[in-house]
This record gives C-alpha cells, structure tokens and sequence, in this order.
C-alpha cells in the first residue's frame, strides 16, 4: 500500500464514519481515531445497566430530515422505527404543547379558537413595529407577542443559553415552528424515526468495513498526521490550533441521572419553561423506543452551563466575540493543506445529524473527484 492511499480520520462521530466509509469503499485504507472509549460521537447510545433502557448519553437525538439520499444511507446500516417527537413544556404549573400549535394557544389563553380566530389573535399581540427581528426576543415579540414568548421562550432560552434572548441571534428561534391546528410533531420533516438498535450500533455497521481500522481512546496530535495522504479532522477548530487564539465558545450539558418503577413522565421529552427550574428537560429514554418493554426507567435532567476546557463542547455559542474568534481560527485552517476540517465542532456549527451525513457524502465526494482529477483539497 502506498503512502498517498492512507487517510486518517480524527473523530469516529456521523461525520468521521461517513467520510471513512465512502473512502474505504474506494480502495483507501482509513484509521479512524476518537479520544472516547465508543464511536458514534455525541449521537451514542448505550444500554443502561440497571434497567436495560436504550440511552441517548449525550442528549436526546431524533432522526429527522426532507434528503432522502440521506434517509436511505441510513437505513442501508440499520432498521428505522416510525417515530414522531411529541414535546411537552411545563410552564407556570400547567403542561403544554410545544412547538407552540392550535391547543397550545387555546390552553394558554383559554379559549376555543378555531385556527383563522388564533392566526388573528396572536397577530394582535405581536409587536409589529419589530420590521426586522435581530434578536431572538425580537423574533418571538414579533411572531408571537409578550405574553407566549414569556410563558414558553425566555426563562428556557435563559437557562440553555446564559444569557437574555436580546443577545441572541434570532436565527436560534427560528429553528422552532408556530402552528395553527393542532399538529403536534417537534418537527416537519417527510422523514423521521429511529434506529432499532440504537446510534451506537448504526456507526458500528458504517464503520465495518475490512479497510477501516478503528482506535478509540486515540487523542489527535498534529504528529499523526505523518505518513497520511489527507486527514479528515471532525474535532475543536480551536483545539487543532492548540487554542493559540483562545477559545471557542460552548455550553455544555450536565445530565443528572434517575431511575424510577413504571412510566415517570409519559413522554419523551418533558421540557421546563419557567426560570425557577434549574434545569431545561428531563428526558425519559424508554419513549425513545416504545417498541421495547421495559417496567424500569431512566430518566435525565438535563443543566446548560458554560463549558469548561475539560467539559464536553456542546452548543456553539456563535455570538459576536465567538464569531471573530472564529474568522481567526478559519484563516489558519485555509492554510492547512492536506487536511479538511468537517462536522459540527470543527467547523464550529450547529447541525443535525442529516446535515452533517450529508455534508460528510459530499466532501468525501469532492475528495475523490479531485484525487481523480488531480487537484488539492
Ligand atoms: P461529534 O458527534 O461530536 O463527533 C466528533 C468526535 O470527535 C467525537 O466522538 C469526539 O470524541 C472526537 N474527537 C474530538 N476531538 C478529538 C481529538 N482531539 N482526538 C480524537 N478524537 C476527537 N441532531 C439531530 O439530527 N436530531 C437531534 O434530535 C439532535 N439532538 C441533539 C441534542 C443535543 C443535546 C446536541 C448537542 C446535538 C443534537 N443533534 C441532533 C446534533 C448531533 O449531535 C450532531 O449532528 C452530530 O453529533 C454531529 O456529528 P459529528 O461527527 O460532526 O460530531
Ligand atoms: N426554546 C425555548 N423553549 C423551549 C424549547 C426551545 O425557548 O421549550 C428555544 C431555545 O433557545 C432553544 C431554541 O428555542 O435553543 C431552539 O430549540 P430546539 O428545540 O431546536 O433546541 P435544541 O434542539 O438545540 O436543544
């Protein structure tokens, strides 16, 4: 085997597996190396030892996506089961539905509401003197007035961020639709479900390949790079550089973990409004697979804080003093050659799991269409 014809791959999350996959299957030998002790990156999903439940470690992850490219990649590696995310809020003693739809609103308010009368009503609330909403307050004053955006977004988007929604973008909120009838599904997408056997198992069957070697517990210096044709690196941008600008900033998720006899919550996902909770959800992960009989549960609090150097990088926090930061760190990984930086912490994005396998298919393909071509990447 030629040195030219070994890649290395940093990180064995959606977008390492992807990449190494699609690789390997073109005649490259691939070394896939992770820090942690399992693949799947922050999409794992382990049994839990006491009561057998299938567990979202890193956080709750639902399928979801309109590229079926995507969704059939996926069930090429493992069973999708149907499944929709049907989120509730707690807020000021009352349970809801969220995204905020048709009986939200008519439980909110107390009315009986058929949609075109919600439509009017909640347009009557809106502060439409905001043109063009910046802020993520601005957004909600703007979509949904004072009084839906004080129920169900301030006191949340305090505790998941640290800080007022005046200083976030509203790009954050726009992520959350508002509904007029009473459908009820987190999300829109034609595609949604989970897989069977949980992530952990999907990674494993992407990265079985006999020309893909796995290292875990491997933490990446810049040294391994050496006798590597190309390194595709899906860790910190900022930890590339050994942090020489300082560092990206993320809040990080602390789970406080739960066990209880029957069905504690009834749901999935129980999320909490208001700020006098400390936390924003509790996760209940037998209603991840409700295919499954499980008389125990687990359950996890989950707690936003600012993460830490040693703390696990979460949610980019992308504001103005991050986003120069990050300008920074892009000029000195344009003058990387040979390595392409890829998935959600090296380039410093959030994105969904279809998102990232999609961005994963295709810088994989550009690779190999400019090793074909012989240009650089
Ligand atoms: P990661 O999964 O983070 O993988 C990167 C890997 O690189 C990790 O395994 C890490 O250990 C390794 N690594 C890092 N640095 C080094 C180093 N120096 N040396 C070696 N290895 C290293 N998406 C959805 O579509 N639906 C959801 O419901 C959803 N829920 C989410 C909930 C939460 C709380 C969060 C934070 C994200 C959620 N996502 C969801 C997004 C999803 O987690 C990402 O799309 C996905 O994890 C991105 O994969 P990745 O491979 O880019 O990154
Ligand atoms: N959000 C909120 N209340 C909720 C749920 C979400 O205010 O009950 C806000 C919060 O700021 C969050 C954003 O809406 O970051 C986007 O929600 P999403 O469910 O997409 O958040 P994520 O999946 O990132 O946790």
């Amino acid at each position: 085997m030629r040195a030219k014809d070994r890649i290395l791959v940093v990180g064995a999350g959606l977008s390492g597996a992807v990449i190494a996959r699609e690789l390997a299957q073109e005649g490259f030998q691939v070394e896939v190396i992770d820090a942690r002790d399992h693949v799947a990156g922050n999409c794992h999903t382990q049994r839990d030892p006491d009561t057998g439940v299938l567990v979202h470690v890193y956080g709750p992850h639902i399928f979801h996506t309109d590229d079926t490219e995507v969704w059939d990649y996926v069930n090429g590696f493992q069973t999708f089961r149907p499944y929709k995310n049907r989120v509730k809020t707690v807020s000021g003693g009352q349970v809801y539905s969220l995204p905020i739809n048709l009986h939200t609103i008519n439980q909110f308010f107390g009315t009986c509401f058929r949609p075109d009368e919600a439509r009017a009503f909640v347009e009557a609330q809106a502060d439409t003197s905001i043109t063009e909403p910046r802020t993520f307050e601005e957004q909600a004053l703007r979509f949904v007035g004072r009084d839906l955006y004080a129920a169900f977004f301030e006191g949340y988007t305090r505790k998941q961020w640290g800080c007022p929604p005046a200083d976030l973008p509203a790009a954050i909120l726009k992520r959350l639709p508002v509904r007029f009838n009473y459908e009820d599904d987190y999300f829109s997408h034609a595609h949604q479900g989970m897989p069977e056997d949980g992530y952990t198992a999907m990674v494993e069957n992407i990265l079985d390949h006999p020309d893909i070697t796995v290292k875990l517990e491997t933490r990446f210096d810049r040294t391994q790079s050496d006798g590597f044709a190309h390194v595709f690196y899906s860790g910190p941008l900022d930890g590339y550089f050994g942090y020489a600008h300082g560092r990206l900033g993320y809040r990080t998720l602390d789970f406080e973990r739960f066990t209880y006899q029957g069905d504690y919550q009834g749901c999935a996902v129980m999320n909490y409004a208001d700020l006098a909770v400390p936390y924003t959800r509790i996760t209940e992960h037998k209603h991840f697979s409700p295919w499954e009989a499980h008389e125990g549960s687990v359950c996890y609090r989950e707690f936003s804080r600012a993460c830490g150097p040693d703390d696990i990088p979460y949610y980019p926090i992308r504001l103005v003093e991050e986003k120069a930061l990050l300008a920074d760190y892009a000029a000195l990984a344009e003058r990387e050659t040979d390595v392409t930086f890829v998935g959600r912490l090296a380039t410093y994005r959030y994105l969904d799991m279809d998102v990232t396998i999609r961005e994963a298919l295709d810088t994989a393909r550009l690779y190999l269409e400019r090793r074909a071509t012989g240009g650089v990447m």
